[in-house]
């Protein structure tokens, strides 16, 4: 049903990364091709960025959710450039490129030529102490081992169990890939988060050889813009809001609706009230009426859902079955950040930072030397280290009150690297239900579940970390894919 010679109504729900892309991308391709809509993008928080939230303090730049991204998915780089921030990009400092991980309490570098916890430098792999000789010869039998016939879906832990063994699984994939999803490797699927491992082994017939081929193909390939080149990740010199304060303005001629939480999704049952000719003809046109918890009704042609999968349930399930988006699990974590005077800290970085395996039982998942790595984001007299908390199966840290989180994170990070210096100030983030975690299938669940809305709820669009990557680069392209869907 459209109303003639009238704008299409475009509700967005959720404010982050993926609802402000689609509205980004919706507003320049209908401006393209002529079309008349009216966007409105409707958000429960005060603000815009969803996950994303830089804090400017005392001359540091605190990122309280991401903090970089990956500079070869180039979809977040476009948007970029597009938004003429291509000047604002920086990347880590070159002299911070060792990454550690914490093994019986000691820090081991992570050895070179690892891709993903994947070794594709066999002489480096051979002398970590990070293993026993028997886990370095498993992970090495990956080269002869046979392909598994079956190509459907896996666990990741089970796939890298299964081609490199379990100790290059717990202690360095597993703490590496933790970053990403927070997640209990063998509860998430391979197909969804690590296509390239799969398709490795089917290739190459060994995950190492796939990987080794895969690094020197895109090196040959040498096809990233010259701001991607310079390493692997990026980040903007005034934090990540810098993308989210750029949509926000580019979005001229969108609506705004934040600090209030859509309650109700109604589909249109065509209803009028012959007391009210003009709104009822409005009402009769629309598709859905978004109800607002301000007491506000939205009428939409088209909804574009962004929110997690748990509220984007809430509101999808009293119109249609939608089981597929119960079934993805979120974890919780929190970061705590810290700044350090440099005279009295008593410690000099040569990396990045370290990630912690389970099995060490500390309370930090990984610690970033967030001064050392990035060095746009502390004064020069100063530290700044991030903590990180909380990993699927081991969320209790998170809701510990500030005082015992503090205390906490302050033990492990005196038992791992020595430092007792007082910090200047501290920085907590809880982050609850925040990392989503794809269980195995989750490829073929959501195909099923867009099949079904397409026929039963016409016009709604899903899309975001939920569904097809978490990754900031993944949400922008989903949401781009969304905006040039409803275009069609
Ligand atoms: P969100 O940012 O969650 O936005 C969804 C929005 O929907 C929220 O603002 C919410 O308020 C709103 N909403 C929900 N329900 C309703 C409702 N009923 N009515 C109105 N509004 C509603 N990715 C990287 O690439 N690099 C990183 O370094 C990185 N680090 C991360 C660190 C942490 C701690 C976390 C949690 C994630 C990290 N990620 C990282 C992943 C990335 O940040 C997220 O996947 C991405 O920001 C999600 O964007 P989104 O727009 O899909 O969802």
């Amino acid at each position: 049903m459209r109303r003639i010679g009238k704008p299409d109504r475009i509700v967005i729900i959720g404010g982050g990364i993926s609802g402000l892309s689609s509205a980004f991308y919706l507003q320049r391709e209908a401006e393209r091709q002529g079309k008349d809509i009216e966007i409105t993008i409707v958000d429960g928080a005060p603000a815009f960025g969803g996950k994303i939230n830089t804090l400017q303090r005392d001359g540091f730049v605190i990122e309280k959710g991401p903090d970089s991204f990956l500079a070869r998915k180039l979809a977040i780089i476009d948007l970029a450039t597009e938004l003429g921030l291509e000047n604002e990009l920086t990347t880590t400092n070159p002299g911070a490129k060792k990454t550690y991980i914490l093994h019986e309490r000691k820090l081991f570098p992570m050895p070179p030529g690892l891709v993903l916890g994947i070794p594709t430098e066999i002489g480096p792999f051979v002398k970590t102490g990070l293993l026993s000789w028997g886990g370095k010869l498993r992970a090495l039998m990956d080269l002869v081992i046979p392909v598994r016939k079956d190509e459907s879906d896996e666990s990741l832990g089970g796939f890298l169990e299964r081609r490199v063994g379990n100790q290059v699984m717990r202690r360095i994939a597993e703490p590496l890939l933790a970053g990403i999803y927070a997640g209990d490797l063998k509860k998430l699927s391979l197909q969804a988060t690590f296509p390239q491992f799969g398709a490795s082994e089917r290739k190459h017939g060994s995950l190492i050889r796939g990987m080794q081929h895969n690094r020197k193909a895109t090196a040959a390939a040498n096809s990233l813009p010259a701001v991607a080149k310079g390493g692997t990740f990026l980040t903007f010199k005034g934090g990540l809001s810098t993308l989210v304060n750029a949509l926000d303005q580019a979005l001229s001629k969108a609506h705004r609706r934040l600090g209030t939480k859509v309650l109700e999704i109604k589909r249109h049952t065509g209803s009028s009230d012959a007391s009210h000719d003009e709104l009822s003809s409005e009402l009769q046109a629309a598709r859905y009426e978004v109800v607002l918890d301000s007491g506000e009704s939205l009428l939409a042609d088209r909804i574009v859902m962004t929110a997690p999968a748990y509220d984007a349930a809430d509101l999808l399930e009293p119109l249609t079955d939608c089981h597929e988006l119960r079934g993805i699990n979120y974890v919780s974590v929190a970061n705590v950040v810290m700044a350090f005077d440099k005279a009295t800290f008593g410690l000099d970085f040569d990396g990045s930072g370290f990630v912690v395996p389970r099995s060490e039982g500390l309370h930090i998942t990984a610690c970033t030397w967030t001064s050392n790595k990035w060095l746009h984001t502390s004064p020069d007299d100063r530290v700044l280290l991030r903590c990180y908390v909380g990993r699927s199966g081991d969320e209790e840290s998170v809701r510990l009150p500030d005082a015992e989180l503090i205390k906490a994170v302050r033990r492990d990070i005196e038992e791992t690297m020595g430092i007792k210096a007082n910090p200047l100030f501290t920085e907590i983030t809880r982050l609850p239900r925040s990392m989503p975690q794809y269980p195995v299938g989750h490829l073929t669940n959501m195909k099923a579940l867009r099949d079904r809305l397409e026929k039963e709820l016409p016009g709604i669009w899903i899309t975001g970390a939920a569904f097809d990557g978490v990754g900031l680069p993944d949400c922008i392209r989903q949401g781009k894919e969304a905006a040039q869907a409803i275009l069609q």
